[in-house]
């Protein structure tokens, strides 16, 4: 077996919310493998959750980044700076789009705003991010972003996000190509339903996660710690030669065509 897999990397992880938060779990997993860890939280009120989180498993940095606005992302870089001359890895695990256009008829919910917002903080954000951090990038390092089959086919409410995160996953292809010449490299996890803060959002999930279980092959559900174990992968030496993946971590449940059959 391989000594701990991220001894000495230095991973910066978005999208902590609490401690349901798939990069919550990708954070502990990583820091037991060795890395030394700097989180983002969007505004004041995420501060309070996420700060006892990340002091707790000691943090070198926690930054302010809400990423619709350039100033966070550029003012993070300098935050992260203080601390560190180079970092590793980035874990991009956000998404948003407004409540009310993840909830009625896809035609009459997605107006021009919610496409914006969606696309800008779900998808744009990783393309912004990777800019703004590729100069502290060596050779070596990844980034992982998190993504959902409503990309692919149509999942009943999700909407716009589903569009969304098609885009997330085409620019992380992008990113990949572009990136590759910098030794960095991009890849996405499509992680099957996880109850948490961000699913409660999409109506229609408790139900999706009841029914989930017997439709896939595996006749379960995923949790964080699935995703983390193939996060960990990724942002590895395990992982040196992928680029521009999407890995479904879904028990997978996506090579499924009809589910209805008994
Ligand atoms: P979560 O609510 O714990 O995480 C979502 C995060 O997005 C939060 O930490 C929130 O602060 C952050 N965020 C939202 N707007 C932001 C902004 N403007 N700036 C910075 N951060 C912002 O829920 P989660 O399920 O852990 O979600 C993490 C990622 O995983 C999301 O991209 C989500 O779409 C994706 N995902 C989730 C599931 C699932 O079933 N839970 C499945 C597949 C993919």
């Amino acid at each position: 077996m391989p000594g701990p897999l991220m001894q000495g990397k230095r991973a910066l992880v978005t999208g902590v919310a609490n401690d349901r938060s798939i990069a919550w779990a990708i954070a502990q997993l990583f820091q037991r493998e060795g890395a030394d860890l700097a989180f983002t939280y969007p505004g004041e009120a995420m501060e309070r959750r996420v700060r006892p989180l990340a002091e707790g498993i000691g943090a070198r940095a926690i930054v302010d980044c809400d990423v619709s606005k350039d100033a966070d992302i550029d003012r993070a870089v300098a935050e992260v700076r203080k601390v560190w001359d180079r970092i590793d890895v980035i874990v991009h695990s956000i998404g948003y789009a407004p409540r009310e256009a993840l909830d009625g008829r896809f035609t009459d919910v997605t107006t021009r705003q919610s496409w914006a917002i969606a696309l800008d903080v779900s998808a744009y954000s990783l393309i912004g991010l990777a800019r703004a951090f590729k100069p502290m990038m060596p050779p070596g390092s990844s980034i992982v972003t998190l993504t959902y089959y409503g990309s692919e086919k149509v999942v009943k409410h999700y909407n716009v996000m589903g569009v969304a995160k098609a885009a997330l996953e085409c620019s992380a292809r992008y990113l990949a190509e572009d990136l590759g010449q910098d030794g960095i490299r991009v890849n996405a996890i499509s992680a099957g339903p996880i109850k948490t803060l961000a699913a409660a959002g999409i109506k229609g999930m408790r139900t999706m996660l009841g029914e989930n279980a017997d439709k896939t092959p595996l006749r379960r559900n995923v949790d964080q710690e699935d995703v983390a174990r193939a996060a960990l992968f990724l942002c590895s030496e395990l992982g040196q030669n992928v680029t521009g993946e999407t890995l479904h971590v879904d028990a997978g449940q996506n090579i499924m065509g009809v589910v209805s059959m008994g």
